[in-house]
């Protein structure tokens, strides 16, 4: 068994940005900016963001955070978009989710300038990457196929079982793996809730990608001998012995399921890491105007 390691992968990844950020510096071109919205005082959410941020900081980016109170209406919100769309100094705009519920995220995420949408969601961005045409990948998605790129791990013609379909995590993802091209040349099943069988398909997977949110979900009845497993949950459980009181588990029992694996990513220390790194190569083609010159 191989662990795919996100963290070694994604310090690569940084070390990469930092290099290509400091030539575009001494070239006098724009570093790259990105702003990220907070809204209200949601515990992982300070964490997500506060991990952006430093990250900018040590690749050497520009951040900018604008953090509003829970009570900011929709409206106002849309209006602080806006105003971060008309701002030539930012490449690049976040919007924290989850959004208190007066908010839509429908809206918002259509509010934010395609150009600037480093995290994929805008309906044009989706359309673009559904039609194959270059644009920015949600940074999930994007950050799991750099893994399975750096570790060459082969994808054409595998039958890929993802669980979960959400509009960031496993709809994108079922796209990308039946793309024409590597990754992907998968065969996709995209399972759910309302899945029948669960277990029996997913024991049919030669990659199973698992973005539930339900701790410790996929067991070893699940997976086949052999299969690469990806585990994109990121859950906190209670633990006492731990300062904050939580600790963080995916979705997969890692310690049942990893024995059977031919490659398999722990939790922390494997897709979180490297969705930050996709939505900072996201802000770099931002700034260098890749896809909206
Ligand atoms: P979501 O809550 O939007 O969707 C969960 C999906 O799981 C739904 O499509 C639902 O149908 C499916 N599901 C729920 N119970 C199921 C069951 N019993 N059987 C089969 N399917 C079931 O989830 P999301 O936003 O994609 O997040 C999923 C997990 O991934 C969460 O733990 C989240 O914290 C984590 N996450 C991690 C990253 C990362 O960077 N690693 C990024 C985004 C989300």
């Amino acid at each position: 068994m191989v662990l795919l390691d996100g963290k070694a992968i994604s310090s690569q990844i940084r070390a990469e940005l930092a290099e290509e950020t400091a030539q575009r510096r001494a070239q006098g071109l724009k570093v790259p900016h990105l702003a990220a919205i907070l809204v209200g005082n949601d515990g992982p959410s300070e964490t997500y963001v506060s991990s952006k941020v430093k990250t900018c900081q040590e690749i050497g980016f520009e951040s900018t955070l604008l953090r509003f109170d829970h009570s900011i209406s929709e409206a106002a919100l849309l209006a602080e978009i806006q105003k971060v769309n008309e701002n030539p100094s930012i490449d690049g705009l976040i919007v924290q989710v989850p959004l208190p519920a007066h908010i839509s995220v429908d809206k918002v995420m259509e509010t934010i300038s395609p150009a600037k949408d480093v995290d994929g969601f805008h309906p044009i961005n989706v359309g673009k990457t559904v039609k194959n045409l270059p644009t920015f990948l949600p940074a999930t998605p994007y950050g799991i196929l750099m893994l399975l790129k750096r570790y060459e791990i082969e994808t054409q013609g595998k039958h890929c079982v993802i669980i979960g379909r959400s509009q960031i995590v496993g709809t994108p993802m079922s796209i990308l793996m039946a793309r024409n091209e590597y990754p992907g040349n998968s065969t996709v099943t995209l399972t759910h809730s309302k899945t029948r069988d669960l277990d029996g398909i997913c024991r049919q997977a030669d990659i199973l990608i698992a973005a539930i949110g339900r701790p410790g979900m996929v067991g070893p009845e699940m997976v086949k001998q052999g299969a690469v497993v990806i585990d994109v949950g990121i859950n906190r459980i209670e633990d006492s012995s731990k300062k904050s009181g939580f600790r963080l588990v995916g979705d997969v029992d890692f310690d049942r399921v990893a024995p059977l694996c031919s490659y398999i990513t722990p939790v922390p220390g494997g897709v979180g890491l490297m969705t930050i790194a996709g939505l900072m190569r996201n802000t770099l083609k931002a700034a260098r105007k890749d896809f909206y010159p």
